[in-house]
């Protein structure tokens, strides 16, 4: 998996800053000098302004101004499940690699090209649910727990696509062909998301009890917002971080 910024608004912060006083000055935002905009609040200079202006709005659970800036991710290999996951985010937009006319015809799949390898294959003792071993494997070293589930898994999938590609070769179309494939079967995406629906995202994905992949695609997300909009992302990573649904309505 790797995620990367495609495009972004260009000094988001001062966009957030310019919103929000919006809602408070007399006169009109869109022809104030940005400096006159920032004159009544606390600081030495313009940095310390907007810093003090978002850490209030977020303290305070104004979240308005932040839907203002908008970043674009390009998402490289993910599963179909993590893409169900967080597209069911309503204010994002996706693009979304199409089974149409992009075709899995490998013959050899490999993981992390074609689908998605997951962490209990390379470690025996991961805490979450079912972590418990059934009762018929409790003999099994790890060693032969983690070689039993490495040949279950890929097998598996192997299956799944010599069926696929099968099915192709007897003239079923990609778009319906696809049906036999696993829902590890890997996809690109492109989302666009606004800073405040960012961290809403990042409240419900990267947390503790999210699946590994979607909340490791948040991770990576957040890195680069951090980036992108420090003072918001510091503020929100660190001050913020106690609360389970931060930005919840
Ligand atoms: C661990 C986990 C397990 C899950 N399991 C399931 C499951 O089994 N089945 C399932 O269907 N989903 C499941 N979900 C998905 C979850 O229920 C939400 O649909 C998903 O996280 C989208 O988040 P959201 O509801 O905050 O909406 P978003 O689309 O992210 O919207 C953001 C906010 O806008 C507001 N909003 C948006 N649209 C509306 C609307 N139409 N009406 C009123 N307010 C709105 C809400 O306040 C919402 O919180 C799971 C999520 C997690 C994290």
């Amino acid at each position: 998996m790797q995620v990367r910024l495609l495009e972004a608004t260009e000094e988001p912060e001062r966009l957030v800053c310019q919103a929000a006083r919006n809602d408070y000055m007399e006169g009109y935002v869109g022809e104030t000098p940005f400096a006159e905009v920032m004159a009544s609040i606390d600081g030495d200079s313009i940095e310390e302004r907007k810093e003090t202006l978002i850490h209030r709005l977020l303290a305070h659970g104004h979240f308005g101004p932040f839907e203002h800036p908008h970043a674009t991710f390009a998402i490289e290999g993910v599963s179909r499940s993590c893409m169900a996951q967080i597209t069911r985010h309503r204010h994002a937009s996706f693009d979304v690699q199409s089974m149409r006319y992009v075709e899995f015809d490998e013959e050899d799949p490999e993981p992390g090209d074609v689908y998605v390898q997951i962490p209990e294959l390379d470690e025996a003792h991961i805490a979450g649910r079912n972590a418990e071993i059934a009762a018929e494997n409790k003999d099994r070293s790890d060693e032969e727990l983690l070689r039993r589930r490495r040949e279950r898994y890929h097998e598996s999938i192997e299956e799944s696509f010599d069926a696929y590609n099968e099915l192709l070769s007897l003239g079923v179309a990609p778009e319906n062909a696809r049906m036999v494939l696993p829902i590890g079967t890997v996809v690109n995406m492109v989302v666009t998301l606004n800073a405040r629906m960012l961290m809403h995202v990042a409240d419900i994905r990267s947390a503790a009890d999210a699946q590994w992949e979607v909340r490791e695609m948040t991770n990576q997300i957040l890195d680069l917002a951090e980036g992108w909009c420090p003072v918001t992302f510091e503020y929100y990573n660190n001050e913020m971080k106690g609360r389970k649904n931060r930005l919840a309505p």
